[in-house]
């Protein structure tokens, strides 16, 4: 089965780029097409995930053999990671005929579709509804602040405390040590901490099967593909799969991969890059531009009785309760929704957590950070509390008499400072952290 045109993909994107690297002698021209190659495979890659009905975007993902290319791309836009490999879910042979029509039917219309997409943002329209894939709900839960969350018993591979949260532990590893420091407003760095104070939420982008008994096995196995996969990276700390089943990747005390560059400020304190102050928690789903809620039900209750358990355990304030989505940032191009899971659609009320689209963003108003058509064709509009930001920016101007760009611009700049500070500093405990498991390692 051949691409539609309109990917601009040949049969074999890797074989081709192999070929045609082939034939340029100068090894800069080389790199220089690779390059471009690649980012021409990550923006087709990019509307492929917005396909929102998934057997669709599988077709499409083996009709264009993308799911070759995909492990030479740098991130995954709309995730953490890269997704683990992707397969098809199982056919009847009787069914599988008509089926493989009716994919033949839906790529060609999908195409279609995708080749109208960028025309019609263009055009400043508003950006397609998907539908959710997991099943839709009403917010069933009111906002009552954890208290006294206790651990009732446990066993080689498990925990159950009083809320009615059981964690498995089968998967659990250690992280890294934690030690990190907040910034004042003024910009000083404050003293060195090492619990956990934040927590930040995920989607894991990764397969999704039909919630159907006859798919029992798929899900099943799905999520322990992705465990694994995580647990090999130290990628959250906490996986909540698609039956309310909370498992434990990285202890919480550690350090886990999941919040990379990152801005965030509560109160009078800053926060750059989230790994160190945060636990990760991944709701196992794909979050679909958040225009309807992508979890179940029972993963909305697990994932309430765990944001609870871990508030109460490590005096976790609520505005520290944030999204990927929320404080992702590019630090070099200075803008924010580098990853865009929940940036919209998490259900803050139902966490009795205060609604943080609504908070003017850290990364806009202090470090006038930006936004860019990349983020706008997956958000159609920002979430409130960028515009909220934006104003306070052009309320500086005007009370300065810069223009916004200056105003901008000065932000930015301090951003570059703090991040060297920033940098500087987590070398340093690296480096202290290197010299303490010397030190053990000998005393042994
Ligand atoms: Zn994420």
């Amino acid at each position: 089965m051949r691409l539609p045109r309109v990917f601009g993909l040949k049969a074999d994107p890797i074989a081709e780029l192999e070929d045609r690297c082939r034939t340029i002698r100068d090894p800069v021209a080389k790199l220089r097409y690779m390059r471009r190659s690649l980012e021409h495979y990550e923006s087709v890659d990019e509307r492929l995930q917005a396909v929102p009905v998934a057997p669709v975007r599988w077709a499409l993902y083996r009709a264009s053999r993308l799911d070759k290319a995909r492990a030479l791309f740098s991130h995954n836009p709309n995730g953490a990671l890269n997704a683990p490999p992707r397969r098809r879910p199982p056919v009847a042979p009787r069914a599988r005929r008509a089926v493989h029509w009716a994919a033949v039917l839906m790529v060609v219309a999908a195409g279609l579709a995708l080749a109208a997409y960028p025309r019609s943002r263009r055009a400043g329209t508003a950006p397609p509804t998907l539908s959710p894939v997991a099943e839709h709900l009403p917010l069933p839960l009111d906002g009552l602040p954890p208290q006294g969350v206790w651990l009732v018993d446990s066993g080689d591979d498990w925990e159950l405390y009083s809320n009615g949260l059981r964690i498995d532990t089968t998967y659990a590893v250690a992280g890294e040590p934690r030690r990190y420091r907040a910034f004042s407003l003024d910009g000083e760095m404050g003293e060195v901490l090492h619990k956990p104070s934040g927590l930040v939420y995920h989607t894991s982008e990764s397969d999704i099967w039909p919630l159907r008994e006859s798919y029992n096995e798929k899900l099943r196995d799905s999520s322990q593909n992705l465990l694994r996969y995580l647990r090999r990276r130290q990628v959250y700390h906490y996986l909540v799969d698609r039956f309310g089943q909370a498992f434990r990747v990285v202890e919480e005390a550690d350090r886990a991969n999941h919040a990379g560059m990152s801005i965030w400020r509560t109160g009078e304190r800053v926060w750059l890059n989230l790994n160190g102050p945060t636990i990760g928690i991944c709701f196992e789903t794909r979050w679909e531009g958040g225009r309807a809620l992508p979890i179940t039900r029972a993963q909305l209750e697990a994932g309430r009785r765990l944001t609870d358990y871990l508030r109460d355990k490590w005096s976790i304030a609520p505005d520290m309760c944030v999204t990927h989505g929320l404080v992702s940032v590019n630090p070099r191009r200075h803008l924010i929704g580098h990853h865009v899971d929940w940036a919209r659609g998490f259900p803050f009320e139902a966490f009795g957590l205060p609604d943080l689209y609504d908070r003017p963003s850290p990364a806009v108003a202090l470090f006038g950070f930006d936004y860019d058509e990349q983020f706008l064709a997956v958000m159609g509009q920002p979430w409130p509390g960028v515009p909220s930001a934006e104003r306070e920016l052009a309320e500086e101007a005007a009370r300065t008499g810069q223009t916004v760009a200056d105003v901008r611009k000065e932000r930015s700049e301090r951003y570059d400072r703090w991040l060297a500070r920033h940098t500087r500093d987590a070398e340093e405990s690296a480096r202290q952290a290197g010299a303490a498991a010397t030190r053990t390692a000998s005393n042994h």
